[in-house]
């Protein structure tokens, strides 16, 4: 029997679709059958997660998505993981919320990183992301150094993923912006750079740059179904 996942999502609903999308659809190409594992998706309300982490309010953040978490577990999820590269901020204190596993992005990221035998990546993310220590801490851990663009492009980044791609709006004008930044972080020094904003996939793929692109919401998810069906 396959574990049943659960996901917390809804931050933004845009890239959670890919989550369900990539897991159900995954599991049905390599096997051919469709008993893929269950999932429960746990969607929030977004507005208070994009206002409070401006506030500073990583508080009440942490509360709202323990709280959500918890739900998941009442509800039957084996695991969860959280939807988002950003509300990883947060990943320790939902943990401790709650007594199922929750299987943290960064982590499985780290993996793909280190299978590639890379020791610099670009990072390309929401500011908190990008200039809070929590995620370049957790790869540094792993002997992964990171490399983030400089204030105007990170300001740029920021905020294409709250004005446009959280909106499920693509435009081609950001896209070219975005390969320009990633194309700098390689002239840095970067070997490959993450795309650690679960909507910048959405925007960007590997076929626009020259060096190799970690698409989090994809190996998230990957990593998600084969925990769920026991090949992790
Ligand atoms: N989905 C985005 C991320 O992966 C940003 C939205 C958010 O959680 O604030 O970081």
């Amino acid at each position: 029997m396959h574990k049943t996942i659960g996901i917390l999502g809804g931050m933004s609903p845009e890239s959670t679709a890919v989550y369900y999308e990539y897991i159900t659809r995954t599991y049905v190409q390599r096997f051919g059958r469709y008993d893929y594992p269950e999932i429960i998706i746990y969607s929030v309300s977004f507005q208070p997660y994009i206002d409070w982490p401006e506030q500073g309010r990583w508080d009440l953040v942490a509360q709202g998505l323990a709280a959500a978490a918890r739900k998941l577990e009442a509800a039957g999820a084996d695991f969860a993981l959280i939807a988002t590269n950003t509300m990883h901020k947060v990943f320790d204190e939902v943990q401790a919320a709650v007594s199922i596993p929750m299987l943290n992005l960064i982590d499985v990221v780290a993996e793909a990183i280190q299978a590639r035998g890379m020791r610099t990546v670009g990072l390309l993310g929401t500011a908190f992301t990008m200039e809070d220590p929590f995620y370049r801490d957790r790869l540094a851990q792993k002997g992964i150094a990171v490399l983030t663009p400089d204030k105007a492009d990170r300001e740029y980044v920021h905020a294409v993923i709250y004005h446009e791609l959280t909106a499920g709006t693509l435009r081609d004008e950001s896209r070219a912006r975005y390969v320009e930044i990633i194309h700098k972080l390689a002239d840095r020094g970067a070997e490959g750079v993450i795309l650690g904003c679960t909507e910048i996939p959405l925007l960007v793929s590997e076929a626009d740059a020259e060096i190799p692109l970690f698409d989090t919401t994809t190996i998230h998810a990957a990593a998600a179904l084969d925990y769920a069906i026991g090949q992790s």
